[in-house]
């Protein structure tokens, strides 16, 4: 699969199929936590958020996978196809996107898990470096294309995500009390399988739509993964001073368009993602009623 996705995007880079725009990175720390900025002024080309999402005709008619571009389609099953990003920052950044139109903001089936966790670890196994997976789901949620995808990208060389150092070997939710947004972190078994990685998918949900539900707010969230962990962060708002932040960003991986964006970023640190998400909270204790009275679970 990996030497196909690199193939095709050196194809498609000389065809114009997709533009890649390397951007100039700025590392930081705030509360040991690692941050990189990334400066890629090439992005302004983008669609913007919800443009290929939004109300003017159908979210299937404006998806660019209902006939995908041949020159960025990596690879397909009768379920799912390999894309290429086609605004790609990083190189071989790459799509898994449901072969037949499905709502964005539906969430992951067992078979979705599946098929990401066999994408991720090929993708490591293949190419020798580590990746990492995200969704974004929902109004607030940085999202732009309304076709179910999860999203792939290799991580940056010496970057180590904050809940490399969170998640722990037993079955709780973790928080990182040093991120000042709310975010529930757990850790994956080892070799993960779907149903697995669908259950803790579905306890990490629970602990976002229970604290959405108290501020009264919509379903919106980002999630990152990697083979080792999964993490879910709960949304209010999809941009601050015309910043909008994804998936991505909550792992410390935040994208600049303009310097203006960069200086702005750079102040704000972590901080901009408490005022797009909901502020820390240590995590709580869920009860599920039963007919004996209250288990924890
Ligand atoms: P999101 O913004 O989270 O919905 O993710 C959509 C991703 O698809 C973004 O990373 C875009 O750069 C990418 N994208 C947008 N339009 C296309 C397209 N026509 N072909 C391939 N990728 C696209």
């Amino acid at each position: 699969m990996y030497s196909a996705i690199e193939t095709r995007f050196a194809e498609a880079l000389k065809t114009s199929s997709l533009s890649f725009t390397p951007g100039r990175e700025i590392r930081r720390q705030y509360k040991g936590v690692n941050v990189i900025f990334t400066l890629a002024a090439g992005l302004q080309k983008k669609p913007s958020c919800g443009s290929q999402a939004g109300n003017a005709g159908s979210p299937r008619s404006k998806s660019p996978w209902v006939n995908p571009d041949p020159n960025l389609l990596v690879e397909q099953n009768d379920r799912y196809m390999i894309m290429l990003n086609k605004f790609a920052v990083t190189k071989y950044h790459f799509l898994l996107v449901t072969k037949v139109f499905e709502p964005q903001e539906s969430p992951l089936s067992e078979s979705d898990w599946g098929a990401a966790l066999d994408v991720l670890c090929q993708a490591n196994a293949e190419s020798g470096r580590r990746h990492i997976g995200f969704f974004n789901c929902g109004p607030a949620s940085g999202a732009s294309v309304a076709h179910k995808h999860i999203q792939f990208m290799t991580l940056p060389e010496d970057f180590v995500p904050f809940p490399d150092s969170t998640a722990s070997e037993d079955k709780d939710v973790y928080a990182n009390e040093n991120v000042p947004f709310a975010h529930y972190i757990q850790s994956l078994p080892v070799q993960a399988n779907a149903e697995q990685a669908a259950m803790v998918y579905s306890n990490l949900l629970g602990h976002t739509l229970t604290l959405l539900a108290r501020h009264e707010l919509p379903l919106s969230y980002n999630i990152v993964f990697t083979e080792q962990w999964m993490m879910i962060t709960p949304r209010s708002a999809e941009s601050y001073e015309g910043i909008s932040i994804n998936a991505l960003g909550t792992t410390g991986l935040l994208l600049a368009k303009s310097e203006k964006d960069l200086a702005l970023l750079e102040k704000e640190g972590f901080e901009i993602i408490k005022k797009l998400g909901l502020p820390y909270e240590p995590v709580m204790v869920r009860f599920m009623p039963d007919h004996t009275g209250y288990t924890r679970y």
